[in-house]
């Protein structure tokens, strides 16, 4: 029988891990509770559901959010105009521009226009880079924090383990694959990444012990493409046909039974997404706060 790794069990966990911090860290020292900013552009549907949620996160552990909502024609100088604001708002511990951008506006000078010690999505070149100096002060991409923290709670070994990443991108892929090799208590994993001009998936996917994926096409992944025993991380999130129903990268029934764990779409990256901007949230508040 395939297990589950349960993000909602864990999420849970560490949400109330993060609220007894805040309580005993800054309400008791009679300080305000951590604030997280929202900058959201345009009306893109997903986007706006992820937005929903993470405000409703911040609510669920005590913590403030602020929603600005910009026009999707938004000048790109009026962005950064706004960014500024929130870099020096002494009031905002941390604030987060919720991606994918409107096309007009470029995206790297947006990110690289955040204060990097409020840059609680970690996309920030700076803390990009610090990822991979084993920097612990500096802020983990939220998805590949979560990731990683999903296997850890559920005990997962990864140590000398070869994990397949499948997906390489900014959010996801690369940042996962940093975490996942460096040498650290929980790393040194032997990591491949592979793209969408990678030849011959299956014969990487075949040698995984782990296989993270997030291509964004459901279903992706078969039972014919793993090995016996093999640990699956689905990180998609695929909306299909717009209906209500959510569908991963990975086709469920077809590897289980195979695989030892998967996570499930719903309920597993995700909501270790979320609890992870909470806790950079947390951090910035803790260690960046503006005095
Ligand atoms: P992206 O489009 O930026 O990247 C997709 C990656 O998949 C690319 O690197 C591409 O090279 C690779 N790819 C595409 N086709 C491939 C193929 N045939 N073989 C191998 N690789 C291929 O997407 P993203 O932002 O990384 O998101 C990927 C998925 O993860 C989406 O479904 C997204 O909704 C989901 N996502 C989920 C969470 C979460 O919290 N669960 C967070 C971020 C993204």
């Amino acid at each position: 029988m395939t297990k589950l790794l349960n993000g909602n069990q864990v999420a849970m966990k560490i949400r109330k891990e993060i609220s007894n911090e805040i309580v005993k860290k800054i309400v008791n020292k009679k300080q305000r509770v951590p604030h997280l900013g929202i900058i959201l552009v345009g009306e893109n549907h997903s986007s706006r559901i992820y937005v929903n949620s993470k405000i409703q996160e911040c609510k669920k552990i005590g913590m403030q959010s602020t929603l600005i909502h910009l026009h999707k024609n938004i000048e790109e100088k009026k962005i950064l105009e706004i960014i500024n604001n929130m870099n020096n708002n002494p009031m905002i511990d941390g604030f987060i521009i919720q991606l994918p951008i409107e096309k007009h506006l470029n995206q790297e000078k947006i990110i690289s226009s955040i204060n990097p010690k409020k840059d609680v999505d970690g996309f920030h070149p700076e803390n990009f880079g610090k990822i991979s100096l084993k920097n612990t002060k500096s802020f983990f991409p939220a998805t590949a924090l979560g990731i990683i923290t999903l296997l850890e709670r559920n005990n997962i070994n990864i140590h000398g383990k070869h994990t397949v990443i499948i997906g390489r991108s900014r959010i996801v892929g690369l940042p996962t694959s940093l975490l996942m090799s460096r040498k650290a208590t929980f790393g040194n994993s032997t990591v491949t990444i592979a793209h969408s001009y990678t030849k011959d998936l299956s014969f990487y996917t075949k040698h995984a012990d782990i296989i993270i994926i997030a291509v964004g096409i459901p279903n992706f992944l078969k039972g014919k493409m793993i090995k016996k025993g093999v640990i699956l991380v689905d990180v998609g999130i695929n909306n299909i046909h717009n209906s209500k129903k959510l569908l991963g990268d990975i086709d469920f029934d077809s590897v289980n039974g195979i695989a030892s764990y998967i996570s499930p779409v719903p309920g597993g990256v995700g909501p270790m997404t979320r609890v992870m901007l909470l806790k950079n949230t947390l951090h910035a508040a803790l260690h960046y706060r503006i005095k």
